[in-house]
């Protein structure tokens, strides 16, 4: 595993927004919002800003924090407890990235992880597609990119929820879990982002989570 020794928490390098660009302002525009508690707004497009670049910034944020959260559950997912990528015992994944691995390939969850993380680790690092500096456009495939790497990164959230709730409990990492997961969902049903049928096996989770601020 990249950089994992046991104590640590971060499974791929933090990806940073660097301080003093625009998306750092947006960045902390959108966690100063996160605490006013209701998520609904703070999820919003901010007056004046562009949606490329806030689903960027979101997009970022997202992928850190399941990195952070896979992180702590590592040494729970192994070749041996997760044989397959799966989200309960409906949805099983086969890893392809259409450029280098185009047919399908069936393999472990850790491995599976690590091939998706990876792969959204070097979409978010190319300039072209996530320009960081002020003034460079993004790409007019942006959004379908954005999508892609977002439905990936569900998968995430899916398989620790189904596979790994038990560590998560003990970790007492639950409410860190949800809080992420339930941004995660709000953001992506604001902008229609991941399709329903991808969205199935948290289904009842989301219907959870999303009713009581309806
Ligand atoms: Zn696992």
């Amino acid at each position: 595993m990249v950089g994992g020794s046991r104590s640590s928490k971060t499974f791929k390098p933090k990806k940073n927004i660097p301080e003093g660009s625009h998306q750092y302002e947006l960045l902390k525009h959108a966690e100063a919002t996160l605490g006013s508690g209701n998520l609904r707004m703070a999820v919003m497009l901010p007056e004046g800003e562009d949606l490329n670049e806030w689903v960027a910034v979101n997009t970022v944020d997202f992928f850190n924090q399941i990195n952070m959260l896979y992180g702590t559950i590592t040494d729970f997912c192994t070749e041996e407890s997760c044989p397959v990528m799966s989200a309960g015992p409906k949805y099983e994944y086969h890893w392809a990235d259409g450029t280098n691995i185009k047919k399908p390939i069936k393999c472990s969850a850790p491995k599976y992880i690590d091939y998706l993380m990876t792969w959204v680790q070097d979409q978010l690092d190319d300039e072209t597609l996530f320009p960081s500096k002020i003034g460079v456009p993004f790409p007019k495939n942006f959004m379908s990119v954005a999508k892609t790497i977002l439905k990936r990164l569900f998968r995430v959230y899916a398989h620790i929820y189904h596979q790994h709730f038990d560590p998560v409990i003990q970790l007492q990492e639950e409410a860190h879990l949800n809080t992420s997961f339930k941004h995660f969902i709000f953001f992506v049903q604001e902008f229609n982002l991941i399709d329903r049928r991808e969205l199935a096996p948290l289904q009842e989770l989301i219907e959870k989570l999303t009713s009581k601020d309806r």
